[in-house]
């Protein structure tokens, strides 16, 4: 099926970009903060949220948004409350293919292709259960390097000159978890976004938005609620 609208773009420069325009309006960043958890939620229930990270420095706010991807499910004890989100593993690779060359994303039962501005075509992705262990593995790799030629016969006895890996956060419904707790208003949740966290960032940093502010329609998130998991227990 040949999808002319179909588009794509550079996570890691989207990622830039949105660093970039939270600095020019203000927003406060700190890197290498350490894991941040936390701190004592039921004592300050009410009154704010405190959360430490593990270089020691300390945030206080009116409200926190866990957004910790696959990780998230670590704060389930702290915040009281189940969150099934678990680590699927997706390895990729990546050759040097000048940018034109490929003129189309090709998706196969396999995997897909995507040609990039920055002369990459972009080989994934692998779907494998490993935990919190994000390396690269040559059995995951394997298929990919597989069926390259065969959708792209130049690539024919061609290595790829990039390889990688990350932790995709799976839910139990294939649906993320955006939202507040049903038992405090000050923590909300947005994550379990598995294989579409890129694609789907606008609209949940929208969704989040209007949940800080007050603003966001209860229905429309309704499918997203993060007790969902509780409630069926
Ligand atoms: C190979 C691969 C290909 C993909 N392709 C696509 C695609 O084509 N389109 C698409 O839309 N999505 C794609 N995804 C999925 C996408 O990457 C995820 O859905 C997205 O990254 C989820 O974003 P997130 O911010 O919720 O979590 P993450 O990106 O996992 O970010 C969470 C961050 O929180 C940090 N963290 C965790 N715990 C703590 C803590 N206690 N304190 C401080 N920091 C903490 C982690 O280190 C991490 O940096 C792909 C994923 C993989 C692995």
């Amino acid at each position: 099926m040949f999808c002319p609208e179909e588009s794509h773009v550079n996570a890691p420069l989207l990622v830039a970009a949105l660093e970039e325009a939270c600095r020019r309006i203000g927003v406060s960043l700190t890197a290498h903060a350490g894991e941040v958890e936390i701190v004592d939620p039921h004592r300050l229930s009410g009154s704010g949220v405190l959360l430490r990270g593990g270089n020691g420095a300390e945030w206080r706010g009116d409200r926190a948004v866990l957004c910790a991807g696959a990780w998230t499910c670590r704060f389930a004890e702290t915040i009281g409350l189940p969150i099934p989100i678990h680590p699927i593993r997706g390895q990729i690779c990546s050759y040097d293919v000048p940018f034109g060359d490929t003129r189309h994303m090709v998706f196969s039962s396999q995997a897909y292709w995507v040609g990039k501005k920055n002369g990459t075509l972009v080989c994934g992705a692998s779907e494998d259960v490993a935990g919190f262990d994000a390396s690269v593995t040559e059995r995951g790799i394997e298929r990919l390097l597989r069926w390259g030629p065969r959708l792209f016969p130049f690539l024919q006895g061609r290595q790829p000159v990039r390889r990688w890996a990350g932790l995709r956060p799976a839910t139990l419904d294939g649906r993320p978890l955006i939202g507040r707790l049903p038992h405090r208003d000050d923590i909300l949740i947005a994550a379990g976004h598995y294989r579409n966290g890129i694609l789907l960032s606008p609209v949940t940093a929208q969704l989040v938005g209007d949940l800080l502010e007050g603003s966001a329609g209860a229905g429309l998130l309704a499918p997203f609620a993060p007790d969902r998991f509780a409630l069926r227990q």
